[in-house]
């Protein structure tokens, strides 16, 4: 199979699967949480348990950063969840390197890694970087090398289900090298195929019962980047912002983006002026497409061809979601169980 077929095939797809009427469309309307009931923590759709976990810790009492890096601790190490932490999808030499950070609202401090190879629990180290020394943001050897100062023991994260697909990715590449191409990419096995082009991250939200606010956003970053490749993740105003007297702000998706418009910082800013969360992040959406100018991330019909998401909270206990494409979903737990709820969108993916 020839490189462009196959990269044209597996990459997203959103662009030829998506509704050309170009009206917003709502699938959900703002979600408010007119009880004031708290504890509340929010997700990405893949932050079930970590939402559950958050609420229980701080239901018992914990800080909200403690509450919700415990909660995607429990994703960081699924080696089921291919876009973070253990089992993450490699770079395109077969590394995983994680990208992680926290902001705590009540001391607006903040702590990141970025390309942290070898070490489980980047939003651990994140958490750390944040309160034992005096920087935000530690990067590759020099992040490994703090992590192992505290502690923490180097492993290899790559499962045996990321490094074959990794590897199908590989041979796909390029008829040029001297990697067989593995048939044609309808007999790629659709276990291995679903992963390609799939990227993703969990970030978390909590406001506590004393409405202080605290945030986490950690990620495995895009499948098959250039080693070095920093996302959006690790990045305060990218990745995730917090504002204790305001509210809080998570991304996943095209980090790349993200890191140019600083759309969660945005969202935050939208919410002080009076939006809603949900409303705000409609707002940083329509920001992002507005900003999207490059050829190669618009396809022939004129659609943006990548997805970004986004979660928000703020000081009142309201909250919602919003993407590029949908349907989407998120994770919210209001001082109970939590549950999924449909985030609003802009265009309708037909998949
Ligand atoms: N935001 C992540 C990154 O660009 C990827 C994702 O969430 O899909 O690294």
């Amino acid at each position: 199979m020839k490189r462009r077929t196959f990269i044209k095939s597996t990459a997203l797809g959103v662009g030829a699967a998506v509704i050309s009427n170009p009206l917003l469309i709502k699938a959900a309307a703002g979600q408010t949480n007119i009880n004031n009931e708290f504890p509340i923590a929010i997700a990405s759709a893949n932050g079930i348990r970590a939402v559950d976990k958050a609420v229980e810790m701080m239901n018992d009492g914990s800080d909200a950063i403690d509450a919700v890096i415990k909660g995607v601790n429990i994703i960081e190490a699924d080696p089921d969840d291919m876009s973070v932490g253990y089992g993450g999808l490699p770079n395109e030499e077969g590394v995983v390197e994680l990208d992680s950070c926290c902001m705590h609202g009540p001391t607006h401090n903040a702590g990141a890694v970025a390309s942290l190879r070898n070490i489980k629990h980047p939003s651990q180290v994140a958490k750390l970087v944040m309160q034992r020394t005096d920087h935000v943001l530690l990067a590759g050897e020099g992040a490994l090398r703090f992590a192992k100062a505290h502690g923490f023991k180097e492993e290899d994260l790559l499962t045996d289900k990321a490094r074959e697909v990794w590897l199908y990715w590989k041979e796909s590449l390029s008829n040029k090298d001297n990697w067989f191409t593995p048939g044609e990419e309808e007999k790629i096995p659709e276990e291995i195929r679903k992963h390609f082009g799939i990227t993703g991250t969990i970030t978390c939200l909590g406001i506590d019962k004393q409405g202080n606010i605290s945030g986490v956003t950690t990620t495995s970053g895009l499948a098959f980047k250039i080693p070095g490749r920093v996302g959006d993740s690790p990045i305060i105003g990218a990745g995730l912002y917090v504002d204790n007297e305001v509210g809080a702000c998570g991304s996943t998706g095209r980090g790349e983006e993200n890191l140019k418009n600083l759309t969660c910082f945005l969202i935050v800013e939208f919410m002080r002026q009076g939006m809603t969360p949900t409303e705000a992040c409609m707002a940083g959406v329509k920001r992002v497409v507005l900003n999207t100018k490059i050829k190669s991330l618009i396809d022939e019909k004129g659609k943006i061809n990548y997805n970004v998401s986004y979660y928000a909270l703020n000081k009142k206990g309201e909250f919602g979601a919003a993407s590029i494409y949908g349907p989407h979903e998120y994770s919210i737990n209001i001082n109970g169980k939590g549950e999924l709820k449909k985030a609003d969108f802009l265009y309708e993916n037909k998949n």
